[in-house]
């Protein structure tokens, strides 16, 4: 007996029954979750706490709330999303009735990663339970407290016919991965990336890629090297630089950076105190393999600020590197950490053909007191997501879709993007009128015939 097997079967059945299709439905099980986010907020703080030493301000903003918040909007709006869209007619249509129906796809996996474990599960779960689809929920193994609350507590909030919860690791979710499903959200790793869609692909399932890579900063000479700081310093340490919209380095001309180096200084002693280790606000890296990674990228360019570390609490500290190679370490795969390298270009341009020279990234950011600036990096360069004059404030608008383009990704999601994304929409049923029976249209008649 294979117990993933029978769990799918159980849930494919009641699927078929029809049972997650009523919006009544749908909204119990949507007020299910945000019972279950506010009557265990104090275990899932303690959960992130203990996984991520993230602290209760974070937990707040970046997991609980904002999930409580794409709740409140499904809930809201559900009985509209899921409303047929009548569509423009022609002429030879006029008496049908032409429409898009939004259909759940069905069966629907959620594998998610470790950084955001609560809001990065969660979020893409509301859309699918909205959309009417039975959902499997795979938590990531490396958040292990936070997953154990979702595998233990959560599904006691929703109907447990039509959800469940898979627990592993690469083996299990690969042969998680072997099953057909009709939809798979994936949020990860570009390398995971590419062994989901390959599975997908045996079944030819869709999927919604959410991955990651190297976020480009630039930084105009332009500028108020304080207000970017502590723009900087927020987004890039906020989390422990452990969030795939993170600026991941900074572009910058020598004088800017020389600017910048004393302001990125007094903005971190601000936010984390003389001593960020003994900081509430900092967390820790995840896992000793991620600490010996990101410890392995301190010796590249050199130390401006921080560089501290300690092994046994996988501490780093909020660290800026310069005098950073292109061909380093730093600058070739994701850092998902709090450094920050800063490269030097000599003009926008330089920046520019930087940025086009790699991997489309999932988020860009842009700042300078000269809108020009702004506008040309957004107009000449490709990216998931664009923020000038800020972080990830982007993320926090549940009207923008989210989601990465190339290899950061494929497919976005967010508020109404949520629903959209799982549910099986392009159907345009043209159901003629009863009792009319459209006659062959003269034009196609041999005109010899008709004379
Ligand atoms: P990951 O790709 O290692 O793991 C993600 C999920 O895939 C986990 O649930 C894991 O169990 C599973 N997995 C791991 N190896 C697998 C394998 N061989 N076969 C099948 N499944 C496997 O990613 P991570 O370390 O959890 O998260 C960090 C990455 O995720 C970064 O690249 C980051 O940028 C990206 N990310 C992207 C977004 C986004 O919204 N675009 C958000 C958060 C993180």
């Amino acid at each position: 007996m294979d117990p993933v097997a029978d769990t799918l079967r159980r849930l494919r059945e009641a699927f078929s029954a029809g049972r997650t299709r009523p919006a009544e439905f749908r909204a119990a099980q949507l007020r299910g979750l945000g019972r279950f986010l506010q009557e265990h907020k104090q275990l899932l703080r303690d959960a992130l706490a203990q996984d991520l030493h993230k602290s209760a301000f974070e937990s707040e903003v970046s997991e609980i709330s904002i999930t409580q918040s794409e709740i409140n909007l499904a809930l809201r709006h559900l009985r509209a999303w899921m409303k047929d869209e009548k569509v423009p007619k022609n002429l030879a249509t006029q008496l049908d009735s032409a429409f898009i129906r939004k259909e759940p796809f069905g069966l629907v996996l959620v594998i998610a990663p470790w950084n955001y474990p609560v809001n990065l599960t969660l979020v893409p779960l509301v859309g699918a339970l909205a959309a009417g689809n039975c959902v499997v929920l795979k938590p990531s193994e490396f958040s292990r407290s936070t997953e154990k609350v979702l595998a233990e507590v959560l599904p006691r909030y929703l109907d447990q016919s039509c959800f469940a919860v898979v627990l592993g690791g690469p083996q299990e979710t690969g042969q998680l991965l072997e099953h057909k499903f009709d939809y798979i959200f994936f949020t990860g790793s570009p390398r995971v990336g590419r062994i989901v869609m390959s599975a997908a692909a045996k079944h030819l399932t869709p999927v919604t890629l959410e991955l990651g890579g190297k976020n480009p900063c630039y930084v105009d000479d332009d500028c108020d090297p304080q207000t970017v700081a502590n723009r900087l310093a927020w987004f890039r340490y906020f989390n422990t630089g452990q969030t795939c919209v993170a600026p991941d380095y900074v572009l910058c001309s020598p004088d800017t950076q020389e600017r910048l180096l004393p302001a990125l200084q007094s903005a971190i002693t601000r936010f984390y105190g003389e001593d960020p280790r003994s900081s509430p606000n900092l967390g820790r890296i995840i896992s000793d393999k991620h600490f010996q990674r990101l410890r392995g990228l301190l010796g590249c360019g050199r130390v401006a600020i921080g560089g501290q570390s300690d092994e046994s609490e996988r501490y780093i500290a909020p660290t800026v590197l310069v005098d950073v190679e292109e061909t380093e370490p730093v600058m070739q795969e994701e850092i998902f950490g709090p450094i920050l390298p800063i490269v030097n270009v000599r003009s926008l341009d330089e920046a520019i053909d930087f940025i086009n020279r790699r991997e489309k990234p999932l988020a860009l950011y842009a700042f300078s007191n000269n809108k020009q600036v702004v506008k040309r990096v957004l107009a000449q360069t490709s990216s998931g997501s664009f923020c000038g004059n800020d972080g990830f404030m982007h993320l926090t608008l549940d009207s923008l879709p989210f989601g990465g383009v190339g290899a950061s990704g494929m497919g976005s999601y967010h508020g109404k993007f949520s629903f959209d994304t799982f549910s099986h929409h392009p159907r345009l049923p043209c159901c003629a009128a009863p009792g009319w029976r459209r006659s062959t249209p003269s034009a196609t008649r041999p005109t010899h015939l008709a004379s």
